[in-house]
């Protein structure tokens, strides 16, 4: 008898709409409020999720702290996020998220003849490097790496130039060049549309430790070793190459989302949403062998494994 397809959840089915309610949601309107509620110009400032964290040039101590409650909003949001990836998984960043939200919508007008496929640099590495950057350049002299590369920044002036004089001629400034070139390449031109998100987000980068975290009890997108026949669908289409399937078929849960992508096209019905298996009197997973080498297999899929 032909096994039934695996249900996939309503989010996971109706992401595309997902994506734009996020982008229609939080880009213009909420963009035009906080300049309305705090005369930010845009993202920066109160809202920002990321710059209350960062150690600028010439701050005090009394300034660092500060930070935490001028970009008050920004806590609350960035709080929130990583509070829901923990029990819910990544549907912030897969499903909400307006600028990776104009970036993956982006690409899927682009050809696929044009598109620029960045698998083959191993994210996380770049991913923690660059956060790791982007802490300490302000300390080392190198400027706040955090405002000036900062695609919060530049998505929403992309819109707004479309409106404001003001957001037009960031993009005739050197800065604002090279913040679109980001956008493009890593975005518009990337396969999956996720470039940036994957490499340089250190808000992305704070919620995939998150989720990490999370997978031990929570559910995530979880491969069958077993079931996959190695067909390379998933891979084709997951926007963050985190699937890995040159050794042992898994999923690398610092770089899912979890758009759901992958759960679509298998035609095995490898992959679901689910809890990691049981753990068994000895502290051990009752895996299948296969993920079990997985597993324990430094590097696979970037990192542990399931
Ligand atoms: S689509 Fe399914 S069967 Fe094919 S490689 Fe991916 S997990 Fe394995
Ligand atoms: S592994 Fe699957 S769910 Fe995760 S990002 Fe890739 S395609 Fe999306």
């Amino acid at each position: 008898m032909p096994e039934s397809p695996i249900k996939i959840h309503f989010f996971r089915r109706h992401r595309t709409p997902l994506l734009l309610l996020g982008v229609l949601l939080f880009m213009p309107p909420l963009s035009l409020l906080f300049q309305a509620g705090t005369t930010d110009s845009n993202f920066c400032g109160a809202w920002c999720p990321r710059m209350f964290f960062v150690w600028r040039e010439g701050m005090t101590f009394s300034q660092f702290f500060l930070g935490f409650a001028r970009s008050f909003m920004g806590v609350i949001l960035l709080v929130g996020i990583l509070l829901s990836t923990l029990f819910l998984g990544r549907y912030w960043c897969s499903h909400l998220c307006p600028i990776g939200g104009t970036t993956e919508l982006g690409s899927r007008l682009v050809s696929r003849r044009l598109k620029i496929d960045y698998s083959p640099v191993p994210a996380p590495p770049v991913r923690y490097g660059y956060l790791a950057v982007y802490l300490l350049a302000p300390l080392a002299g190198l400027g706040s790496l955090c405002c000036n590369y900062c695609n919060f920044a530049t998505v929403p002036r992309l819109y707004g130039a479309f409106f404001t004089p003001a957001d037009l001629a960031y993009f005739f400034r050197t800065l604002g060049w090279l913040n679109l070139a980001l956008v493009v390449f890593l975005g518009f031109l990337a396969r999956g549309g996720r470039g940036y998100c994957n490499f340089f987000c250190p808000v992305g980068a704070l919620d995939a430790l998150a989720a990490k975290l999370g997978s031990r009890f929570g559910r995530r997108m979880r491969l069958d070793a077993e079931r996959c026949t190695r067909c390379g669908l998933c891979l084709e289409v997951c926007p963050t190459w985190a699937i890995g399937l040159e050794k042992q078929p898994c999923i690398d849960q610092l770089s899912c989302l979890p758009c759901g992508e992958c759960e679509k096209v298998c035609p095995e019905n490898a992959i679901a949403y689910k809890k990691a298996a049981a753990r068994g009197r000895l502290g051990r997973r009752a895996e299948t062998p296969a993920t079990a080498v997985a597993s324990s297999m430094p590097g696979a899929c970037g990192g542990p494994g399931l």
